[in-house]
């Protein structure tokens, strides 16, 4: 059965190819997904899958849940995630970027799909099509997540909260991953991930007081009160960092700047380390709002926990590749992933109830890496990311329980 899943996934390559370049050419950002979840939701339904869409997925407009209820239903629950969302990068127009150089490159300017999720979500469609084709030699449930709003950690924790992961036993999702100079290039899978960063997203908002520049002592100046806030927030290191983006204040030179943003972000290695950094972060803000007078308002529009994959779980897909799937080569350890990923909200909701996750990467030799604007990846690696996740389902599904 392996031999066919990886035969039919090669099957579906140009499929897969056609798909993914008509995502990377229309990129929709976070919570904007809206062409992204009207195609994914068209194509599944005629597959046969039970389909949510809407504001039940996340409360927001976009964002897909496809169901796919299989045999006598006995067996388990299986989810899988497919993050759907773009980046505000303007694409490259070199000629050695591939996207642009065959056609498909980006048609919304400043938009573009710069870490892969065009080529997730192409995946996920790939598996939906092959799993409904399955169907009959499965028992269980498939639960197919195509998640907005990866981008900045927003999307997964409301579809957490709307309970959509109550019911998983298995949850699996993955990555496509810029291969190190140094990795053995003949591993074409790392079948779990044994954490990521922590993260937590901050907006900042700063209000003085506007006034004549000629006149400074009439305001309350916020850009001296920023500028040393990013000063302060760039000394502290250790246990993780805190990056500030971006930087909005003033509306004139010869006026006192009386509203300022900052949108930042802290990672570090564990959940713990990025709450004492944003311990840390709240309190340089409290005495800068002291020290200048001005107010600071801190916003946290997202975060993720640090991922971990169930070691079991890791332990027997791994097997399962070595011994049963001929196109893949397994990576033999865990490791770490050096980014952050908001499916670990689903995760640890899974786990909270006993089930297992499993979080896994797609290396390549990407030409640029994530989020650059000369980001691409190899096409192979769709029918590959379909092999593997079909395998993970045929061999949860098809156990004799
Ligand atoms: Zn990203
Ligand atoms: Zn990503």
């Amino acid at each position: 059965m392996y031999q066919y899943i990886e035969r039919q996934a090669a099957l579906a390559l140009p499929r897969l190819k056609e798909l993914r370049m008509d995502l990377h050419r229309h990129p929709e950002t976070a919570w904007n997904e809206i062409r992204t979840t009207k195609l994914i939701a068209d194509l599944l339904s005629k597959e046969g899958y039970d389909v949510v869409c809407g504001a039940a997925v996340a409360g927001h407009e976009t964002g897909v849940i496809a169901t796919l209820h299989c045999g006598s239903q006995t067996g388990p629950v299986v989810a899988l995630r497919f993050d759907i969302d773009a980046l505000p990068v303007k694409e490259s127009d070199a000629f050695d970027h591939l996207p642009f150089r065959e056609g498909f490159a980006s048609s919304h300017p400043g938009l573009m799909h710069a870490c892969g999720h065009d080529g997730h979500t192409a995946i996920g469609i790939g598996c939906a099509i092959l799993l409904s084709r399955m169907k009959e030699k499965l028992n269980g449930t498939i639960k197919l997540i195509f998640q907005p709003a990866e981008e900045g950690a927003r999307g997964a924790l409301p579809i957490v909260k709307k309970g959509w992961l109550d019911d998983v036993d298995y949850f699996m999702a993955a990555h496509i991953f810029n291969m190190p100079p140094d990795f053995p290039t003949q591993y074409n899978i790392i079948p779990g991930v044994s954490h990521s960063f922590a993260t937590t997203k901050t907006d900042i908002i700063f209000h003085g007081k506007s006034a004549h520049a000629a006149h400074p002592s009439q305001g309350i100046d916020v850009i001296p009160a920023m500028a040393n806030l990013i000063l302060r927030l760039n000394q502290i290191h250790g246990e993780g960092f805190i990056h500030t983006g971006t930087i909005q204040a003033g509306s004139g030179r010869n006026i006192i700047a009386d509203y300022g943003k900052m949108e930042l972000e802290t990672r570090a290695p564990s959940t713990g380390q990025d709450h004492r950094l944003n311990a840390l972060l709240r309190e340089s803000a409290e005495k800068i709002q002291k020290q200048y007078g001005v107010s600071v308002d801190l916003q946290v529009t997202g975060s993720a926990p640090s991922l971990e994959s169930s070691p079991s779980l890791v332990s027997q897909i791994t097997a399962l590749f070595e011994t049963e799937v001929p196109g893949l080569h397994p990576w033999p350890h865990m490791t770490e992933f050096p980014a952050s990923e908001d499916a670990a909200h689903m995760i640890n909701r899974v786990k909270e109830r006993g089930g297992q996750a499993l979080f896994m990467l797609f290396p390549a030799s990407l030409a640029a890496d994530l989020h650059h604007c000369d980001f691409d990846f190899p096409m192979e690696l769709l029918s590959l990311g379909v092999t593997a996740f079909v395998s993970c389902i045929f061999f949860l599904l098809s156990k004799k329980s």
